[in-house]
């Protein structure tokens, strides 16, 4: 049998808070031929994140620049700031034969879909809505104000979830991850 030429493109979102970079981290590092998109923002890094690691941290006039020179595979505005994928490292690793996970909120993943026909959605869902609060609540890192603002944004996007192929449960991490590795085991084994 032969392996796919080409690699596979999956996307995965879920309301801010719900564990999708720590799943992501250890579903990379757990599985060989897959590679992370990293993203450009001009969101303010967060204090335990890096540049060129987690996002590309970037001032609205280079965005604006990139969406003039067609940089992005796609890009939306969420809160304040601008989130955008950079099609150049995708478009390589695809072409080299690796799969690319993209992690991107829900208009970003169906515009995707409308580019990729043949992408992968995947959409994280908390246990509950009082527990992705409690979450957002802990992690610390945004202020009572944008904390509101992502769990209206996050109501929204859970009635989204019925337009994605496959929705993971974050109840447990381990067992989150293992159903993560599931998925890409079947999509690989597809003809
Ligand atoms: P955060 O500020 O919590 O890192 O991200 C906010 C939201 O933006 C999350 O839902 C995240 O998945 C999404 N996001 C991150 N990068 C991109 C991107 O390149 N494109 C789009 N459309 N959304 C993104």
């Amino acid at each position: 049998m032969q392996r796919h030429k080409k690699g596979r493109l999956f996307v995965m979102s879920g309301p801010s808070g719900v564990g999708k970079d720590t799943l992501i981290d250890l579903l990379v590092t757990r599985t060989p031929g897959i590679m992370r998109s990293v993203s450009a923002t001009t969101r303010k890094p967060r204090a335990t994140e890096s540049d060129g690691r987690d996002y590309h941290f970037v001032s609205h006039a280079a965005f604006a620049r990139d969406i003039g020179s067609n940089l992005f595979l796609e890009y939306e505005k969420y809160g304040d700031n601008f989130y955008g994928t950079p099609i150049g490292p995708v478009q390589e690793n695809l072409d080299n034969g690796n799969d690319v996970i993209l992690k991107i909120e829900v208009k970003g993943a169906l515009n995707v879909r409308r580019l990729f026909p043949d992408v992968r959605l995947i959409f994280i869902a908390p246990p509950s809505v009082a527990e992705l609060e409690r979450r957002l609540r802990l992690r610390n890192t945004d202020t009572l104000e944008a904390v509101n603002v992502r769990m209206e944004i996050a109501q929204a996007e859970l009635k989204q979830a019925i337009y994605y192929d496959y929705i993971v449960v974050n109840d447990i991490l381990k067992n989150a991850v293992q159903r993560l590795e599931c998925i890409i085991t079947a999509e690989r084994l597809r003809v």
